[in-house]
């Protein structure tokens, strides 16, 4: 498969409409791209629907972590460790170009919590937990070693740091590899898609549901033996209605802020002085990734944005542990918001299947399959786990291959990229995102080698490839999850959405006044995520 476009999506909304299938996914985040993926490769006819694009909910506003979760070992949640680590090694292994190692540091102090000692345990058991992994083992630095790796961490009673491995991925394009893998095994993938209602037959028993294409605003009725809800936070919404709500949404932001002004050189774990949670300082690039906070959210979950609390919380964490860095509201260059779909209770009701203690698999009396909670590192398995109970209520017996199958595509040699013009820097971000005989397909596109923002690696052929290769049908598809300028760019790219507007409108068939439309809902989506700066306190 190379196309997968906005012309492959309205053939697949054809699909949808005309062929029945055994499994109808809702929700295009990690969950449910995990569910149709493994589906899919099982042979059953699958089909995943999202109302956004893929990742548009809380798997493309995370930490962008693949780790164990060293913080759970702290309440003895040693089983949920065990999984995310070895999940985490699976990734690290099928999936190396989305997934790679990263070297963290977490820091003790005297007098303050987690003491050395304690910390030292910590990692000795984090390392059992994942003897096969292939990331080095832990280390643990005196205070002068410690300062030698990080010289601006503050050194005040500083007794020594830990060092351990996990791993960083893009969330966003995980998502969407997942997704590509999904359609590749055959299943039927559409964006902008949503379930606006679950059809039944006379007894009451799913018979699939109804979809509305959100760009065209069509309904049509899709057919499927089995529909799974993957909705994350919004999961209660296709549930019938119930007393106790199954899900509970907490909010988590993060900020990007330059790194020459924060000075950190790897990742680390940090105690946030506030409330002794940890928040973690990630290098992103040029940038420091910082997050995250955990609030709880009652207000309208499809509009979720960082307030001028969250954000003093981390810059609050920066400050203590970074006393050169004096970081402000005004080094921010972007700031994002999300929701954790917490399970509310454990037992909510008797058909609840309390598969791990991070995630649960619910089934109605129409045969709605459910399934919230776990991680973005967790995904896969927690797939399996729901096809597996897909496949007993179909009476098919089928097994999971997707602990063997490659994710993403191979590495090749930088030089593949090298030779056909582009700088080291845009060559290694392209190497990390596509195979070769992907950009060349657009070479021949108008400044394809160019950069799009001065002193960023991002190239013009990307946004080609976003538009031909990855769905994307939105510019702010495109600047937001699918390159990233959103994020990293110091305007965060208001100064070429237009010009990234009119390329897409040469593809997709837009006009002007789309065009302007696109550009207008992109700079909204930029001062939404800029209020907190109106209102500092
Ligand atoms: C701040 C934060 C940081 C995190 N960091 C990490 C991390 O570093 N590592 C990690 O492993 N995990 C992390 N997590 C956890 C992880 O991100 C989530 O558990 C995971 O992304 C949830 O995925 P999901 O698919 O269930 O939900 P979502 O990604 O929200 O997907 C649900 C999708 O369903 C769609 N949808 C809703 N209703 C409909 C409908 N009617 N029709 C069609 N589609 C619909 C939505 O648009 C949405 O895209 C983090 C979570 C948060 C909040």
């Amino acid at each position: 498969m190379t196309e997968f476009s906005a012309r492959t999506r309205a053939a697949n909304l054809d699909r949808l409409r005309d062929e029945a299938f055994d499994v109808l996914v809702v929700g295009g985040g990690i969950v449910g791209a995990g569910v149709a993926r493994d589906a899919a490769c099982r042979g059953l006819r699958t089909a995943l629907v999202e109302r956004g694009d893929f990742a548009s909910g809380t798997s493309g506003k995370t930490s962008r972590l693949i780790h164990g979760g060293l913080r759970y070992l702290r309440s003895y949640r040693v089983g949920l460790v065990r999984q995310a680590v070895r999940e985490r090694d699976l990734l690290l292994a099928r999936a190396p170009s989305l997934v790679h190692p990263l070297p963290f540091v977490i820091p003790a102090y005297r007098g303050r919590r987690p003491g050395a000692w304690f910390l030292r345990f910590g990692l000795f058991l984090y390392d059992f937990l994942s003897r096969d992994k292939t990331v080095p083992r832990r280390l643990w630095l005196a205070a002068d070693a410690t300062l030698e790796r990080e010289p601006r961490l503050s050194s005040d009673s500083l007794a020594g740091a830990g060092m351990y491995y996990d791993a960083w991925t893009d969330d966003a394009r995980l998502v969407l590899a997942v997704v590509k893998d999904a359609a590749e095994a055959g299943a039927c993938v559409a964006n902008y898609t949503e379930v606006v209602e679950l059809l039944h037959d006379g007894g009451g028993r799913g018979t699939g549901a109804r979809l509305r294409d959100v760009i065209e605003n069509r309904t049509f009725d899709a057919s499927a033996r089995i529909v799974v809800n993957a909705t994350g936070v919004w999961l209660d919404r296709l549930r019938a209605p119930r007393g106790i709500p199954t899900i509970r949404a907490t909010k988590g932001i993060h900020i990007l802020l330059p790194r020459t002004k924060v000075g950190n050189r790897h990742a680390l774990a940090l105690t946030a002085p506030r409330d002794g949670r940890i928040v973690f300082v990630l290098p992103w690039n040029e940038l420091a990734l910082v997050g995250t906070t955990d609030t709880d959210f009652g207000g309208d979950a499809d509009h979720v944005v960082p307030n001028a609390g969250d954000v003093a919380y981390l810059l609050d964490v920066v400050n203590s542990a970074f006393p050169q860095a004096r970081v402000t509201t005004d080094d921010i260059v972007s700031a994002y918001a999300g929701l954790r779909p917490l399970l509310r209770t454990r037992r909510i009701d008797a058909r609840e299947s309390d598969i791990s203690r991070e995630h649960a698999i619910f089934e109605d009396n129409d045969g709605l399959i459910s399934v919230a909670g776990g991680k973005l590192t967790t995904h896969r398995s927690m797939a399996e786990d729901v096809v597996d109970l897909v496949s007993a209520r179909l009476e098919r017996t089928t097994a999971t291959p997707t602990k063997e199958r490659p994710l993403g595509p191979p590495i090749r040699a930088l030089s593949d990229f090298t030779t056909m013009g582009f700088d080291e820097a845009s060559a290694l971000r392209l190497q990390g995102r596509f195979a070769p005989e992907q950009v060349r397909r657009y070479l021949e596109a108008p400044r394809a080698r160019d950069r799009i923002v001065d002193g960023l690696a991002d190239v013009w052929v990307e946004v080609d490839v976003a538009i031909h290769e990855e769905m994307a049908m939105t510019l702010v598809d495109v600047l937001v999850r699918r390159l990233g300028l959103f994020y990293e760019a110091r305007d965060q790219a208001l100064g070429v959405a237009d010009e990234v507007a009119e390329r897409m409108a040469e593809t997709l068939g837009w006009d002007a006044s789309r065009v302007e439309r696109e550009a207008r809902l992109y700079r909204e989506r930029v001062a939404e995520h800029r209020k907190f700066r109106e209102n500092r306190d």
